[in-house]
């Protein structure tokens, strides 16, 4: 454990010292769970939105996007079943004044006392999943009460009853108004739209990615679980009858999306079935990823069925149905919903290395992804000097409409490789004197450190072909080709 939190300190200073995540409103002391992008972040979230937006609409000619408002008409919350239902289980500690959930207090305190007695450990959870089930509020605060839990800091039992905790962010405008706490209504509520302006047939997607907000109570693990987030949602409309299909070939399918990140390999992934779904679900599925504090969920799969444009037809007293084949129904929906800010961590944390040289020296380096890294690649003069400067300079002109470059030339040509191993750039150019009687520099490779002699026509060629898109995205059409989607 204090291996992992240590990582998690060296993680989150990495990341503010290049560029990549700061603390929001840092100058005034920071507000709980919410991050801002720095210059690298920005880069490299968004290429992980290109990455995933071009999965999803490129390679399924039936999936289109949409782009929906955060604020929308308070009886789509209403609607969506979240005003009444979207809860967590909340206990205060009166000594300490803080928040828990009281589920997770019970099983962490199982998982730390009953590590020897697997069989008491199995009874407890599964009273307490049983109370979860039957929603007996009563019975968790007595296990809580009979376990003797008390608060991690004050070491009492002082608790509150439990209690529902809402967890939309809620707006005074006249009328209520809500933050999304997910970005899958806008897609619900445009429905019709979208099936008459895009004449999208059964089956077809829409994907959306934008801003949704919670009010996480317990907000910690820094990008994992954060109030203000972005989702990358994709709803997929299909034939009631077809339903299992769907859901086995869509489970599938983004599994296979998070292996070809190569992040780890298969057994850094785990699917789990839900056992308590989410109030609009019927089917509900997590791929878990093996962040640095264990196996957590990375992205949700559900079967929704009509549940959300049923009762969008039902509030707003308009038919949203699909008219097809002599036939007259709402579709099925099967969803894909993931974290951005998640994957970002998932990323970032797997890609961050300290490594040992030969030399026996230190070095850190980011082994981001190269089609996810922020910089392509570095440009450098040896020295600045003998006009090594201006050759150089002209690469990264003649080159930097094509590929996100930088040029420097501000430290010794040491420094300047371990900067750019530290924001994860995968290859970096030397001009060296050899330029100037070749016409080549040196490539320098960000995990092997090997280096070779390219000719200068080479550069562009080779950025294209290692750090664009198509490589992977030719795996993953391969993949959905395999299974046959077209044809499912
Ligand atoms: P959790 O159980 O971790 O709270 P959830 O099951 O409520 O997640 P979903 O409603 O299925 O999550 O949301 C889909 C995805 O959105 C999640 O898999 C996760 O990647 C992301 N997500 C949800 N809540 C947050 C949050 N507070 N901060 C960052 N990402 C989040």
């Amino acid at each position: 454990m204090k291996k992992c939190s240590y990582f998690f300190d060296f993680l989150i200073s990495h990341a503010k010292v290049y560029g990549f995540i700061f603390p929001s409103s840092e100058i005034y002391g920071g507000l709980n769970a919410i991050y801002d992008y720095g210059p690298h972040g920005v880069e490299l979230k968004n290429n992980i939105k290109e990455f995933w937006w071009k999965s999803m609409t490129l390679l399924h000619e039936n999936i289109v996007g949409v782009d929906s408002s955060i604020l929308m008409h308070s009886d789509v919350w209403h609607a969506s079943g979240h005003v009444d239902k979207f809860n967590e289980l909340l206990i205060d500690h009166k000594d300490s004044k803080k928040r828990y959930r009281p589920e997770i207090l019970i099983q962490e305190y199982v998982k730390k006392n009953f590590l020897n007695n697997p069989k008491k450990k199995e009874e407890i959870l599964s009273r307490l999943s049983q109370s979860l089930e039957k929603k007996d509020l009563g019975d968790i605060k007595v296990l809580i009460d009979e376990l003797c839990i008390c608060d991690p800091v004050f070491k009492t039992k002082n608790w509150t009853d439990i209690r529902h905790f809402n967890m939309m962010f809620k707006i005074k405008n006249g009328k209520d108004l809500y933050l999304r706490p997910e970005t899958a209504q806008g897609v619900f509520s445009n429905f019709h739209n979208i099936v008459k302006s895009s004449r999208m047939k059964i089956p077809f997607g829409i994907a959306q990615i934008g801003k949704s907000f919670r009010n996480e109570f317990i907000a910690r693990r820094f990008l994992f679980r954060m109030r203000e987030f972005e989702q990358m949602e994709m709803q997929f409309f299909i034939l009631p009858e077809e339903e299992i299909k769907w859901y086995e070939y869509w489970k599938e399918n983004r599994l296979k999306w998070h292996l070809e990140l190569k992040l780890g390999d298969k057994t850094s992934y785990q699917l789990c079935d839900h056992d308590h779904l989410s109030h609009y679900a019927s089917a509900g599925s997590d791929i878990e990823f093996h962040f640095p504090f264990g196996f957590q969920e990375i992205e949700g799969i559900h079967s929704r069925r009509d549940f959300d444009l049923k009762n969008h037809e039902f509030f707003s007293k308009k038919k949203i149905r699909i008219f097809e084949w002599k036939k007259n129904y709402i579709p099925y929906v099967i969803e894909t919903s993931l974290g951005l800010d998640r994957l970002f961590l998932a990323i970032f944390s797997s890609s961050l290395k300290k490594e040992k040289l030969k030399n026996g020296k230190i070095r850190i380096v980011l082994k981001l992804p190269y089609f996810l890294s922020p910089i392509k690649a570095a440009i450098f003069p040896l020295v600045r000097k003998d006009g090594l400067q201006e050759i150089a300079k002209k690469i990264f002109h003649d080159m930097k409409i094509h590929h996100r470059l930088v040029y420097d030339e501000k430290e010794s040509i040491g420094k300047l490789y371990r900067r750019q191993d530290a924001i994860g750039t995968p290859f970096c150019f030397t001009v060296d004197y050899d330029t100037i009687k070749t016409d080549t520099v040196t490539m320098r490779n960000r995990d092997s450190m090997e280096q070779k002699r390219i000719h200068i026509k080479e550069i562009s060629k080779i950025i294209k072909q290692e750090t664009g898109f198509e490589k992977v995205l030719k795996k993953l059409y391969h993949f959905i080709l395999f299974f046959s989607y077209f044809s499912l």
